[in-house]
């Protein structure tokens, strides 16, 4: 049997151009579906508009912290509508690059919506295709919870496109998108208030990281209102009257421009995607795969998102490319799921990899040993600030391992992915102990921790 493709990719987001880019280089004839821009929820509303955000957020701070260098007052203030512009501008060159990238690797780019008609066959818009592999790589979408007057909510990816800065803002949630956003509009002047459900931000990261990470908001003026519920929302003039509820049935509302729903959750695309006509398997609406990212049906894969494993870029394309080295390079290859660092670009920032000291205690109980340090660094002594950072090494004393490192502070995910190198050969408290510390700098403590 031909087919017109030896691969065709659905969704042309982080893991859908990884994979079609290495297979292609392996010789394979590859087309590619995607219906909106390239590059996916990174490049358009995700990682990368997020992360210019976030640096434009910091400038109020920097401008602060000058004065105690001896730096005179700076009056500024932010032109949203500029930056916001100049955010986009930089997405629509990224997408420009990715179309050359996939021009370069030959992959054929179907503009459209695809869908299965069986497991070889793919309307895409007008055309119809077949291919022998399939890989969807399709993504997720910000969750709308049911709550009564929802449709007047914002989710991130509107965030990017506000005309005008909401000058109050009210976050639904606590997941780390929620926490960035919170972080980034209030650097900007905007009044936030996150409203959580449990008691702390940041469920499933390392608990000494999370109670950082929140008194260093609420510290720096963000309203943080634990273990809330949201009831209603109803339209107040040009904005929103939001109502929420306490554990003991005590009822606020809080007025704003908006509400985001940044923070409750992501669900993968894979409804309408005529996945009924194969054999693929949801578990939860996520695609079900084995180690080698295969479905239940025996020629189509599924990477990223969609899966729901750990939504991150990076691991989208260690997946995407594991899959392409396997079945078009000739060199099995699965992805490893262990020690994947990751970030929370709050103010201040935090990283993470390998296991909570939760994680630990359930695997290795009493051998778990804890070393922990709590310092101002030498940046915020002249500036004046009592901003701390905190640095902690979750540690096996039968083996001497190092199981994680957690981080919260200026520069922590340029910190831990070197510490996460480490982490990942398995280095003991003794290799870090060994090391020679930079001095003077933050990432020193790493190393000298007793
Ligand atoms: P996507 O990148 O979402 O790509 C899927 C693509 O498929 C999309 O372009 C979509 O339009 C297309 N598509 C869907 N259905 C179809 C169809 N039927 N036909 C054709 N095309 C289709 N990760 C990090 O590592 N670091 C971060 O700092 C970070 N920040 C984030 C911030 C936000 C606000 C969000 C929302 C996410 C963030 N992420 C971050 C997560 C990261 O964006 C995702 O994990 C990553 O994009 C997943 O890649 P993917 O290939 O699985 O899906």
């Amino acid at each position: 049997m031909t087919y017109d493709f030896d691969l065709f990719v659905i969704g042309a987001g982080s893991g859908g151009i990884a994979s079609a880019r290495r297979a292609a280089e392996y010789g394979a004839k590859v087309g590619i579906a995607e219906f909106d821009r390239l590059g996916g929820t990174c490049v358009n509303r995700g990682c990368v508009p997020k992360k210019l955000m976030v640096y434009a957020s910091h400038f109020p701070d920097l401008f602060e912290e000058s004065q105690g260098y001896g730096w005179s007052p700076v009056k500024s203030s932010l032109d949203w509508e500029k930056m916001i512009t100049a955010v986009n501008n930089e997405v629509t060159r990224l997408n420009g690059i990715y179309q050359g990238m996939l021009d370069k690797s030959q992959v054929e780019l179907l503009q459209g919506y695809g869908k299965f008609i069986d497991s070889h066959t793919i309307v895409v818009g007008d055309r119809q295709i077949t291919a022998d592999k399939i890989l969807i790589a399709v993504g997720g979408h910000p969750i709308r919870p049911n709550i009564l007057g929802i449709e007047y909510a914002i989710t991130s990816d509107d965030i990017f496109h506000l005309q005008k800065q909401p000058q109050r803002l009210v976050i639904l949630g606590g997941g780390y998108i929620g926490a960035e956003f919170a972080c980034i509009l209030h650097g900007m002047g905007t009044e936030v208030t996150q409203i959580i459900r449990g008691d702390m931000i940041l469920r499933g990261f390392d608990d000494d990281l999370r109670s950082q990470i929140q008194e260093a908001m609420i510290n720096h003026g963000i309203r943080v209102l634990n273990k809330i519920q949201m009831i209603a929302i109803e339209k107040d003039g040009a904005g929103v009257k939001v109502t929420v509820r306490g554990d003991e049935g005590t009822e606020e509302t809080v007025i704003a421009d908006a509400v985001s729903l940044a923070a409750v959750g992501r669900k993968p695309n894979t409804h309408n995607l005529g996945l009924e006509n194969t054999k693929v398997k949801l578990h939860d609406g996520a695609i079900v795969v084995d180690k080698y990212s295969r479905t239940a049906e025996e020629n189509i894969y599924a990477v990223g998102d969609c899966t729901n494993k750990i939504n991150l870029t990076p691991v989208a394309i260690n997946e995407g490319r594991a899959f392409a080295d396997t079945v078009f390079g000739g060199k099995s290859r699965i992805m490893s799921y262990e020690n994947v660092p990751t970030a929370i670009f709050t103010t201040p920032e935090a990283a993470t990899v390998g296991l909570t000291e939760t994680e630990a205690r359930e695997k290795y109980g009493d051998a778990v040993k804890i070393y922990r340090s709590r310092f101002r660094p030498m940046y915020y002594t002249l500036a004046g600030k009592d901003e701390k950072t905190m640095m902690k090494l979750v540690v096996d004393q039968k083996t001497d391992k190092v199981l994680g490192a957690h981080m919260v502070g200026t520069n922590a995910a340029e910190i831990i992915q070197g510490i996460a190198i480490a982490i990942k050969m398995g280095a003991t408290k003794a290799n870090f102990d060994a090391t020679v510390g930079i001095h003077p700098s933050s990432a020193e403590e790493f190393v000298t921790m007793r």
